[in-house]
């Protein structure tokens, strides 16, 4: 078995102790990833603080050549990425699965080398002249999930080297390896301490985000610890971007036909086995084609096959973890026993690994705890409607306010109900979707700030302005 080691410096390094990574497919393991504590932490800032004292002043051609130059190290270690991704996350090589995983990071990284921040002239008169610069931040600490590991790293990692700042990234312990082996990669194309990583249990979190030598915090997992992170981040006022959790709704028009709409409703639902931040969580169907959407539904559903990620006929793989697999089977557990049908799936499977079947459940009602609460697995709660303005306010009536979908043959009107929907992205005829010009971010308690695109890249930097 490979042996994973921290990249500090440019340096391998290892931890006295080790832990265990679960491959969630068979229930044994992936790895041995190292267990970092307090003292790597420590040491990885000091790298990437000692290294920004040169990065912060490369050429602009410098750090978009970087990012250049990350797509392409990432596009020819992508297999070797991927299956290692699978073997610790559980989803498929192909498919919408790791493969795809690895096309979304070049993606990501070379299109950040293509972005520009010039400098902006406010004024330029015979009074003078006032321009605005961007300046990097300095120290970033970046803190991934489990869901989409490598894709979330590269969205943190990109653009903070493109402007002009170092990174410390910290993986989740749950998928960590992938990640290790990424930053091994990346450095073989940049300098030694722009790009460390730290891996350890969740409490070396805090270690980073409270540290003084962190200029800015850029953290995508769950809406409790993104709390925790930024009361840990007050006190030097660092930066923060937090994408956090979500419970999207889609709304369902009743001029759609249910077996046109099937496909895409299933993916924008159960992409990754639903462990997908801005997927789709609760469908809100019109009453006159409630039946046949969720007959629809199933129909497609039930053909889709789901095994071991590293299996080539898999379509869908595991829940990624124990404690999330028994936090799916509780909500739809609970669901059941408050009278909802589950059309598909819901009992678990004999065997090893973390499988929980792909589960539709009619008649979920708001009120109910698969409704109410992510659910980040592959359940999909049907509730009915007859009242759209009723509909959007229940899509509405949420903490969180990560993405939205509106399903309808009738543009101008989904359009029109598209825009009353609180959360940052919505979608018409489709759910998750990303592209990377396209600013990405939640309202409410989905998150603060914004990633990709332009708008994204401006978040790793600070104003500075220029009067002459
Ligand atoms: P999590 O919050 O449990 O963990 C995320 C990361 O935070 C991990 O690296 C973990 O080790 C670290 N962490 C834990 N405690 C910490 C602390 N006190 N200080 C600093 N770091 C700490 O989330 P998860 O279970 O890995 O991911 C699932 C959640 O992430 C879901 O709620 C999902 O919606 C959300 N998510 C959001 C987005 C988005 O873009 N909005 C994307 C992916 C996932």
């Amino acid at each position: 078995m490979t042996d994973f080691t921290m990249t500090i410096d440019g340096n391998p390094v290892s931890a006295t102790g080790t832990f265990d990574v679960i491959n969630p497919s068979t229930g044994g393991s992936a790895g041995q990833c190292p267990s970092g504590a307090a003292e790597d932490v420590n040491a990885a800032i000091a790298a990437a603080k000692a290294a920004f004292a040169s990065w912060r002043w490369e050429s602009d051609h410098t750090r978009s050549q970087a990012c250049r130059d990350m797509a392409r190290v990432l596009g020819e270690h992508a297999e070797e990425l991927a299956v290692l991704l699978s073997t610790e996350q559980g989803k498929p090589l192909g498919g919408l699965g790791a493969r795809f995983e690895l096309g979304g990071c070049q993606a990501w990284a070379s299109n950040t080398a293509d972005l520009e921040l010039p400098v902006e002239v406010v004024k330029d008169d015979n009074e003078g002249r006032i321009e605005i610069h961007r300046k990097p931040l300095g120290v970033v600490a970046s803190i991934t999930p489990w869901n989409w590991p490598l894709m979330i790293a590269i969205w943190h990692i990109a653009p903070a080297i493109r402007a002009g700042n170092t990174v410390v990234v910290k993986p989740s312990p749950y998928t960590p390896l992938s990640t290790l082996r990424m930053v091994e990669i990346l450095n073989t194309v940049l300098p030694a301490g722009v790009l460390n990583v730290v891996t350890g249990p969740d409490s070396i979190g805090p270690v980073l985000t409270s540290h003084p030598d962190i200029a800015k915090v850029t953290f995508t997992g769950s809406t409790e610890t993104g709390k925790k992170v930024m009361a840990s981040a007050t006190n030097t006022l660092k930066r923060l971007t937090l994408e956090l959790g979500g419970n999207d709704a889609a709304i369902v028009l009743p001029d759609v036909e249910p077996a046109a709409v099937a496909e895409g409703i299933f993916w924008g639902a159960f992409i990754n086995s639903g462990q997908t931040c801005a997927c789709m969580k609760r469908l809100y169907v019109h009453d006159d084609i409630y039946d046949d959407v969720c007959s629809a539904l199933v129909e497609f559903a039930a053909k889709i096959p789901v095994g071991d990620g590293l299996d080539e006929d898999s379509v869908l793989g595991p829940v990624q973890n124990a404690m999330q697999f028994a936090k799916v089977r509780d909500l739809v557990n609970d669901a059941k026993a408050s009278g909802a049908r589950v059309l598909l799936g819901g009992e678990v499977p004999e065997g090893n690994g973390y499988f929980y079947p792909l589960t539709i459940v009619a008649d979920a009602t708001d009120g109910m705890r698969l409704v109410d609460e992510e659910q980040f697995g592959p359940v999909l709660p049907v509730i009915r409607y007859t009242d759209i303005e009723d509909a959007v306010t229940r899509a509405n009536a949420s903490s969180m306010g990560l993405g939205g979908s509106v399903w309808s043959k009738d543009m101008d009107a989904a359009k029109k109900l598209a825009l009353q929907f609180e959360s940052g992205t919505v979608w018409i005829n489709g759910h998750g979707g990303l592209n990377p010009n396209a600013p990405f971010g939640g309202v409410k308690q989905s998150g603060i700030g914004t990633e990709f695109g332009v708008d994204g890249l401006k978040e790793f930097t600070a104003i500075q302005t220029l009067h002459a």
